[in-house]
């Protein structure tokens, strides 16, 4: 999976920013001064305790009285301690200033939730929102959380080498080039263990994806019966064994990569040890150091070493978690954003909706399914749009009220370019109704009335329930309106009938009361006259406002004022009922098939019944 080829990339000093601004937007500025008094802490206990052999063995060739020596060692010891006991305490609450940090960062669900659809649906958007997801939810040791860590450490470890380096460097700077040699070379060969490691990861994403796939189906209600019936255990476990086997072959090629690199810098490490210490203990035979100094001296030296190696682990760590900060970045400014002008409002009417040479085609798909499409629907009017199952009737509404971007022409809302408008505004003026019908495991309140419980207009909503031909059935619910549907988050949730659904998804457009409706075909599940009457009694329900009836049977829609014939993304024929049947042409020859059709299939059921 190639996440990275089209990625934005920013600097590492704007990531910070941003992580750190965004840091003190949610936790305040008391998780900064913690951050700031961890990262002071770490750098003076190492060197208070690098620096106690030396002082004892100082106040011992002091010439002190031996009360004395005692007062100061105890007294170094125990201001030890208070550091020691400080800087734990620092770190405990800096890991859980992040940890919260983290799960409170809510920037991912806004932007889903908010994106443009059309984005958010594409491959594009897909594989994007799936690598910025690792960022937030892969634990504190990757992403946000790790990459915050990394910075404070990359600061604790760069002032501990500065001071360090300092110390080694005011002795040779012979030594101090040796010991960074060895550190830079080690740091390199883990820098390629992480990339490795990352890409391996990447290529993993896919596989995370599948997994995550087969558990859903297989554990989604509707399928269990196919599953068993069928027998598909096996063939789902093969299908998962498959795809852990090329995972976890992935993870280990990554940790191998990882095992090298250690084993390559244990191995520096030890030569750069022997050289070194070897220098010093000659330095000293020598006479050119003195005890205290040398003790010193030996613990600034295995200081140092600590201090690269920490200073490299944490530029990895930044390295790795950047990739994550990058993808998850990019992915908040993918898509089109919902701001814009906000709509100039016409009270209590329906909107006129125009399209001027608009066309649309699906990402990955040569040719166009809507093709260069001009039409005005005037306000508070009824307007059909039939055809053929795969005309393009519902690409088009979703063109119409701006859920797709046209790939050519525009779309015009009262006179105003949709796409320069906001978002939030457009969807506000329409109530559509798609086939797909479904309902979230909420109260069946709050799935009509779509805001938070207690808040409905209780009126409306029971106006809306009984205007669908659903209250009855709600009246006989156990909890009513506040019933929840299915039983993901409440035991005593009821499923609802696949026609009760669509009553349901019916009395929420009735609820929101938009000045545009529409509805695509969500009365597939009924038989053709129980639709036609639907649509009839919709007709007269939403009186001044614009409507929009779409069906692939012709004598749903007749009472419109105007019927669009669709094929291919073209309207073919346009017209009344009556203007079209007279004509005779495609509209008037599939009226006349189905209506035949119908009519046998009447007769079929009569007889049955
Ligand atoms: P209708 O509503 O008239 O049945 P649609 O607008 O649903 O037609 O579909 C028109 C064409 O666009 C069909 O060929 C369908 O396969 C294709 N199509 C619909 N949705 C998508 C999609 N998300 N991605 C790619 N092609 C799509």
């Amino acid at each position: 999976m190639q996440v990275t080829q089209d990625k934005k990339r920013y600097p590492l000093l704007n990531h910070y920013r941003y992580t750190f601004h965004k840091l003190k937007e949610k936790s305040g500025g008391g998780a900064l001064a913690v951050c700031a008094g961890d990262v002071m802490l770490s750098v003076l206990l190492p060197f208070l305790e690098a620096a106690l052999a030396g002082a004892v063995a100082a106040c011992l060739v002091s010439g002190r009285r031996p009360g004395e020596i005692l007062a100061l060692v105890a007294g170094y010891i125990v201001l030890l301690q208070v550091v020691r006991f400080l800087q734990s305490h620092f770190r405990e609450l800096r890991t859980k200033a992040l940890f919260l940090f983290r799960c409170s960062f809510s920037e991912l669900d806004r932007k889903t939730l908010y994106m443009d659809g059309q984005s958010l649906e594409s491959a594009q958007g897909q594989k994007k929102r799936q690598a910025a997801m690792r960022n937030i939810y892969s634990g504190n040791e990757q992403g946000l959380e790790a990459f915050a860590a990394g910075f404070l450490n990359m600061m604790i470890q760069f002032a501990g080498l500065l001071i360090y380096g300092t110390i080694v460097g005011r002795y040779s700077l012979l030594l101090l080039a040796l010991l960074l040699l060895q550190a830079v070379v080690t740091a390199w060969l883990h820098t390629l263990a992480g990339k490795k490691e990352y890409r391996l990861e990447e290529e993993n994403i896919k596989g995370y994806q599948g997994l995550g796939y087969l558990r859903q189906e297989s554990i989604a209600p509707g399928n269990g019966k196919d599953i068993r019936l069928y027998r598909m255990e096996r063939w789902f476990l093969r299908e998962f064994k498959e795809r852990i086997d090329q995972i976890v072959n992935r993870v280990d090629r990554g940790r191998n990569g990882f095992a090298a690199a250690q084993i390559g810098g244990m191995a520096l490490a030890f030569a750069r040890n022997v050289f070194v210490y070897g220098w010093l203990i000659r330095e000293m035979a020598l006479g050119h150091l003195a005890l205290p100094v040398f003790l010193l001296y030996v613990g600034i030296v295995a200081g140092v070493e600590a201090w690269m190696s920490g200073l490299f682990d944490a530029a990895q760590e930044i390295y790795r978690n950047k990739e994550m900060m990058d993808d998850f970045r990019d992915f908040l400014e993918f898509g089109d954003s919902e701001e814009g002008t906000a709509l100039m409002q016409q009270p209590g009417r329906g909107h006129e909706i125009r399209l001027e040479h608009v066309s649309f085609c699906y990402e990955g798909k040569e040719e166009a399914t809507i093709h260069d499409l001009t039409l005005t629907i005037r306000a508070g009017e009824r307007l059909a749009l039939v055809g053929p199952n795969g005309a393009g009737k519902t690409t088009l509404i979703k063109l119409l009220c701006g859920l797709y971007r046209p790939t050519a022409g525009t779309v015009f809302l009262d006179g105003q370019d949709l796409k320069t408008l906001s978002q939030r505004d457009v969807f506000r003026e329409f109530a559509v109704v798609f086939q797909d019908v479904f309902a979230f495991s909420f109260p069946l309140a709050e799935n009509v009335s779509c805001v938070e419980a207690g808040q409905e207009d209780t009126g409306r909503l029971r106006d809306s329930l009984e205007k669908a031909g659903l209250w009855e059935k709600v009246s006989s619910l156990p909890k009513g309106v506040q019933t929840a549907m299915n039983r993901d988050l409440d035991e005593e949730g009821v499923s609802l009938s696949g026609g009760e659904m669509q009553k349901l998804m019916l009395a929420r457009a009735l609820y929101k009361d938009a000045p545009v409706v529409i509805l695509d075909e969500p009365t597939a599940a009924l038989d053709p006259i129980a639709e036609s009457e639907m649509y009839e009694r919709y007709d007269a329900m939403i009186r001044e406002k614009t409507g929009i009836f779409i069906s692939h049977r012709l004598s749903s829609t007749r009472f419109c004022d105007r019927i669009l014939f669709l094929e291919n993304g073209r309207i073919v024929e346009e017209g009344s009922h009556d203007a079209l049947m007279e004509k005779g042409g495609s509209y008037a020859k599939l009226f006349t098939l189905q209506a035949r059709y119908y009519q046998k299939k009447r007769e079929e059921e009569e007889i049955y019944a």
